[in-house]
């Protein structure tokens, strides 16, 4: 077992790294005051080719692969959470073409994203379906050579400003999700373009975190889409889904993984600093516990977003490996809570305070555990696997 980076992926890291340090950290708080999408950290990424990485080369991206991307996002999630979704949006929104999509799809759209000429979204959630994703009841009906597609998709992170959404919509009844292992279901994926009539953006979410990134209400009503636009077969839909949420959960967990190391690193730096009863809170026991508990959770964190991310690139990102990505997401989500919370308290009241990044870190924090199947659903993945006996320790 290697635990070096290769070199490619340290100089992945240390570009993301000099990125979050000089263009991201700056924007950081202003952000989560304005809540404006920030195209120039876009623009910057684009740039730096950090949103072709899970784009093959073919397709105009490099190819890095999911790790590069987790590395990338765990730099940048140190600083700024929101600038860190941007870059997991990046492969969120792709990866249903990528994984499902035809040649001429993969060619009309990957380059233009890892370009970062266009922007994507990932619409699955509905007003009754968040968790229980099957039971989605978005409709798309065939007509002729297209598709007439109605429904709601709600907290589409990016939805206002893409140019195209990755659609989950349900083209036949029954069970959404029934026959996913031979991918005969009832649900269906559609390429969207925004401009198309019948698609609107009605609103977007006044939210806790996570500010500059907007999260939208998406509608679409009887909106035509050509037939040529589905990704792949009809009742595909919920098993492409899924496999995008699996190679996407190690970089949700990356998310966490950075945040923590950030919100820990600036509350030693503080710690150095601050004295109370004539000594710098350093010298404390209980503040050297929250601390090494700290390191002791981004440790473990970091061995599990980088395999969850390191199988992802051996392409095993299917149902049976789904624990494993499960872990890494649950694990380091809930470290960057209690580690965002803990250093909050390192801080004391001054923690509490928008003079400091803890109190967005630990608004961000909470976004994570909820987010692309919660804490709860990943629980079940992990534990239906146990009694399966396909995760067992015996
Ligand atoms: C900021 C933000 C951005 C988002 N971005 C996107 C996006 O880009 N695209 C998208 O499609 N969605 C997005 N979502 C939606 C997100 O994926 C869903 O919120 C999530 O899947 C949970 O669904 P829900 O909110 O409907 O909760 P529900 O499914 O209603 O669940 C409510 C609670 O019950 C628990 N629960 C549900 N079922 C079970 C069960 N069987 N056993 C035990 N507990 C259970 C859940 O864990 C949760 O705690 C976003 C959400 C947020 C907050």
């Amino acid at each position: 077992m290697d635990y070096e980076l290769s070199d490619a992926h340290k100089l992945i890291r240390d570009t993301a790294r000099r990125i979050a340090r000089e263009k991201v950290a700056p924007r950081a708080a202003g952000l989560d005051e304005s809540g404006e999408y920030p195209d120039d950290i876009f623009g910057v990424f684009a740039e730096a080719g950090l949103l072709g990485l899970t784009i093959p080369e073919q397709y105009g991206g490099s190819g890095a692969g999911f790790l590069a991307l987790a590395l990338a996002v765990e730099e940048v999630a140190k600083y700024c959470n929101s600038s860190a979704l941007i870059l997991l949006l990046s492969a969120l929104s792709t990866q249903p073409i990528n994984l499902g999509g035809s040649d001429e799809q993969k060619r009309e759209w990957l380059p233009r994203s890892a370009a970062g000429a266009v922007k994507g979204a990932f619409c699955l959630t509905e007003p009754n379906t968040g968790s229980d994703a099957a039971s989605l009841e978005s409709r798309a009906r065939r007509d002729g050579d297209d598709y007439a597609i109605d429904g709601e998709k709600v907290y589409i992170s990016g939805g206002s400003v893409a140019h195209y959404v990755c659609f989950f919509a349900r083209t036949a009844e029954g069970a959404g999700g029934g026959g996913v292992a031979d991918g005969a279901g009832a649900i269906s994926a559609f390429i969207v373009p925004t401009e198309s009539p019948g698609f609107s953006v009605p609103r977007c979410d006044r939210k806790m975190g996570v500010i500059g990134v907007p999260t939208a209400n998406i509608v679409l009503a009887d909106c035509r889409v050509p037939a040529a636009n589905r990704i792949g077969d009809e009742g595909s839909g919920f098993k492409t889904a899924m496999l995008t949420l699996n190679t996407c959960r190690p970089v949700v967990g990356a998310r966490g993984l950075g945040l923590a190391e950030g919100a820990i690193a600036y509350a030693l730096d503080f710690a150095r600093q601050r004295q109370t009863f004539g000594k710098p809170l350093v010298d404390h026991q209980a503040i050297q516990f929250m601390l090494a508990d700290a390191a002791i959770g981004i440790e473990a964190a970091r061995h599990l977003v980088y395999y969850g991310a390191h199988l992802v690139d051996q392409g095993k990102y299917q149902r049976e490996h789904a624990p494993h990505l499960s872990i890494a997401k649950t694990f380091a989500t809930e470290l960057a809570n209690k580690v965002a919370s803990d250093a909050i308290q390192i801080l004391g009241a001054q923690g509490y305070m928008k003079d400091h990044p803890l109190e967005r870190h630990y608004r961000d924090a909470r976004q994570l555990m909820i987010v692309e199947g919660t804490s709860q659903i990943q629980r079940l993945v992990i534990a239906r696997a146990m009694i399966k006996g396909e995760l067992a320790y015996w």
